[in-house]
């Protein structure tokens, strides 16, 4: 029908002219007619819609501004993460369904221990949660899978920082470590046996589903070009190996907003030092422990600041409990008992001594650095001492050290006195120096509540949104699973608040804090670190009460980009 063919392919074009749009177009033939039923605007995937845009800008269609606006930013997911192809999707059995933690789509055999993950060529970790000892088994697994934790878990956070497939707080599954079985509606799966995860549904499926690998082309880049020519805003990332920080710095991330220091803590033999350091008996012991620690966490410093060479980096000194460092079990308890010459129930006593009921509002953040000075003291001295090792190679670092869960002034205080004093002493020591800034995380409602009082102190403040949404809500952030799904059936919630920014009330906290702030020092470095920094309803909200920059993940770097431009164009 070579004539009817001419009529669609004109109509077409002039309908796609027309609405400037690509359009899905329903049409028949009848007695030889040409009859267009339906035309709308056409669905499409992350790559086509990167592919349209940049096709009608440069066919003069559309213009620049509006080639952003058409970009969905969460999208770019699918760009930048394997996903179950077509068929594999149709046929699948979802198994179970939890929140979606991490994006992308995993296949493997199932583990139920970290250390077991190499095991098989295709790993997935299941846990019930996981903590920073599970870090190298994560790095190896397709995908992790939890049954218990929230959006900002500890499984969440990290496989969103390696870019890898999550599903956590899976409630309707049972794992058992010691049988090695994990039962979910019904079906009992053994270690070994195949599952697939959709880190961006929260679904589980039975057996083995063919991924397709992502592609970004360079259609792509030249959207992440114009999205930053018109964001006010710039992106950083969270990252704490120079592996994260150089993926980051690909993705277009201007620093580093956020260093957790506490993971770097797990690899070989620093989590021996770190276990004397916390298990001493006396400050004599502690300070001998970070005696061994200061030059390893120094190097580890040096990987990042040089990855990073030339851009800021926020390293956040020691926040966790430090309960999540020592062994629990025998065989390490043991271990530490020969290292430290001392018997095991005395290891045990000190572990025991850890225990905490809400760990969460317990020892952690600036209050284990003003209990214990000399770990503030220890990694001050291993940032300073990191760039200073890079200024003599001619390398710039920008280091930011950053105090968590700041609360009061005179927490604050107290930290920046004790890191002042003792960058004070390194250069005089090395007699060189380095520009440098002493900031704190704002995380607790009280410590927005008094920023102008905190910002006396602090030369930045960077949102943890994560605990400061924990906090204000009063929701532990690591037992949201079982509630929170209820919760948003019910219409309670419209979104998990660890996900979106709540606005109304988490939100209020910001603002007030942003205001109060600039008040004290109207050239505060202003920036958010919790996991809403990487979404885009967040990253616009961060946007209009003036924030200078969000920090996300490596993966959500283009998206945040993406959206801060949004935000600016919208305002325009
Ligand atoms: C936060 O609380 O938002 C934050 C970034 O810190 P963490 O998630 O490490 O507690
Ligand atoms: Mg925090």
């Amino acid at each position: 029908m070579p004539e009817q063919y001419k009529e669609l392919n004109e109509i077409q074009e002039q309908l796609e002219k027309h609405y400037s749009d690509m359009q899905d177009i329903e049409f028949t033939v009848q007695d030889g007619k040409l009859w267009l039923l339906q035309t709308r605007t056409g669905k499409r995937t992350g790559a086509a819609m990167v592919k349209i845009a940049v096709d009608m800008l440069n066919e003069g269609i559309i213009d620049e501004k509006e080639a952003i606006m058409r970009q969905e930013p969460e999208k770019l997911d699918e760009l930048l993460h394997p996903v179950f192809s077509k068929d594999a999707i149709a046929k699948a059995k979802v198994q179970a369904k939890g929140l979606p933690a991490s994006p992308g789509a995993a296949t493997g055999q199932l583990v139920f221990f970290a250390d077991e993950c190499g095991k098989y060529e295709n790993s997935i970790l299941a846990r019930i949660e996981t903590s920073p000892e599970d870090l190298e088994g994560m790095n190896i697994a397709n995908g992790i899978l939890t049954a218990k934790g929230g959006m900002t878990s500890h499984a969440a956070v990290v496989a969103r920082g390696m870019g890898k497939c999550c599903v956590s707080g899976a409630g309707s599954i049972k794992i058992d470590y010691k049988a090695r079985t994990m039962t979910t509606d019904g079906r009992t799966y053994k270690e070994g046996e195949w599952i697939s995860l959709n880190g961006s549904t929260g679904e589980l499926y039975d057996g083995k589903l063919d991924t397709i690998d992502p592609e970004v082309g360079g259609d792509f880049a030249k959207i992440m070009e114009l999205a930053d020519k018109y964001s006010r805003m710039y992106v950083r990332t969270n990252a704490d190996t120079p592996h994260d920080s150089k993926v980051a710095r690909d993705f277009g991330a201007k620093g580093i907003g956020l260093c957790r220091t506490e993971h770097m803590f797990f690899e070989g033999e620093k989590i021996v030092a770190m276990r004397e350091m916390i298990l001493a008996k006396d400050l004599k012991g502690r300070q001998e422990a970070l005696d061994k620690l200061l030059p390893i966490q120094q190097k580890d410093f040096e990987g990042i600041f040089e990855a990073m060479q030339d851009l800021p980096v926020t390293v956040r000194l020691l926040a966790p409990p430090l309960h999540e460092f020592v062994p629990h079990d025998e065989k390490g308890q043991q271990e530490m008992a020969d290292v430290m010459g001392v018997s095991i129930d005395v290891i045990k006593e000190k572990v025991e001594s850890l225990h905490e009921f809400n760990p969460m509002l317990g020892h952690r953040g600036c209050r284990l650095g003003n209990t214990y000075p000399e770990i503030t003291i220890m990694q001050t001295r291993a940032i300073i001492g990191a760039a200073l090792a890079l200024k003599k190679k001619g390398i710039t670092a920008k280091p930011e050290i950053m105090i968590p869960l700041t609360g009061t002034y005179a927490e604050m205080k107290m930290q920046e006195d004790i890191c002042r004093d003792t960058i004070k002493k390194v250069f005089a020591e090395t007699g060189m120096e380095i520009d440098h800034l002493v900031g704190t995380m704002i995380e607790i409602p009280r410590a927005a509540l008094t920023a102008d009082e905190i910002a006396k102190s602090a030369e930045f403040f960077s949102f943890g949104t994560n605990d400061l949404t924990q906090m204000t809500f009063g929701y532990s952030r690591d037992d949201t699973g079982v509630f929170m799904p209820v919760y948003l059936k019910k219409g309670l919630l419209k979104h998990d608040p660890f996900e979106v920014l709540d606005q109304e009330g988490v939100g209020q906290l910001v603002k007030m804090a942003v205001d109060k702030g600039r008040q004290t020092r109207p050239d505060i470095k202003l920036g958010i670190c919790g996991e809403h920094g990487g979404e885009p309803s967040s990253v616009e909200f961060c946007h209009r009460v003036g924030l200078d920059y969000v920090s996300c993940s490596p993966y959500r770097v283009p998206i945040a980009r993406l959206a801060a431009a949004q935000a600016t164009i919208r305002e325009m």
